[in-house]
């Protein structure tokens, strides 16, 4: 890693009032395992005496901090560049899930969501998972009944802090209902509450995902919550895609 990796990797970077909760781009970062490796290499340099540094990059359309495009598991479903903006611009939650196995319906309802929010789940993935360059595998992801309970409340956009939201029907259940998946973030060092949510997907035609940047700024309304950790109940899990 560089100084500038290593800097960025394991925690949010400030920006005035904004915070960087995306996970820097890097040849040889963690990727979900059946997804391309990330490759990054200069074609020119100018320090080999080129006139300009330019690089290519290989990588996945699920790499990192990204989202999700319906067609990425809806036949028929849409791209990246038709994933409405106003879903992943504006105010949003940050709620701390106790659970460390997964985010469920029985510990959303603690926190009286309402109809329309923006939701970024802060699990024990991002203190636990971006420390190392290896791929880990039992991650906290987002139950099935959390999917269908978020998607009657015709949630604006979901976020969790690793790279999959979950089991493949958890993913058809949020798309198919317009929901938009942000995988890949990291809220280390990012507290409960209120805060303005800016999520700029790249405009790729036809994407079934896209590498996007994610920053958070802390609402006036910002506040705690007195959830406690409920459900702890172990449940097998099946990841699905990146
Ligand atoms: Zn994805």
């Amino acid at each position: 890693m560089t100084q500038l990796q290593t800097k960025t990797a394991n925690s949010p970077e400030v920006s005035s009032q904004w915070l960087d909760v995306s996970v820097p781009i890097y040849a040889g970062m963690v990727h979900f395992p059946d997804n391309p490796a990330i490759e990054i290499a200069k074609i020119t340099d100018v320090e080999s005496g080129d006139i300009c540094t330019i690089s290519r990059l290989a990588l996945g359309s699920h790499t990192g901090t990204h989202i999700d495009a319906p067609m990425h598991f809806l036949p028929g479903g849409t791209g990246t560049e038709q994933v409405p903006l106003d879903h992943l611009i504006g105010p949003a939650r940050v709620i701390e899930i106790k659970d460390p196995d997964l985010v469920r319906a029985e510990e959303l309802r603690v926190h009286d969501l309402g109809v329309g929010e923006r939701l970024l789940f802060k699990t024990s993935n991002s203190e636990r998972c971006w420390k190392t360059s290896q791929f880990v595998p039992d991650f906290v992801s987002i139950a099935e009944d959390a999917a269908s309970y978020l998607a009657g409340l015709n949630t604006l956009a979901v976020g969790i802090d690793y790279l999959s939201a979950g089991s493949p029907e958890t993913h058809r259940t949020l798309l198919g209902a317009g929901v938009v998946i942000v995988e890949g973030l990291n809220l280390t060092g990012i507290s409960q509450g209120r805060y303005e949510l800016l999520c700029l997907p790249l405009k790729i035609l036809g994407g079934d995902g896209a590498l996007a940047r994610v920053l958070l700024k802390v609402s006036n309304g910002a506040h705690g919550s007195k959830a406690s950790a409920e459900g702890n109940k172990k449940a097998s899990k099946r990841q699905g895609g990146g």
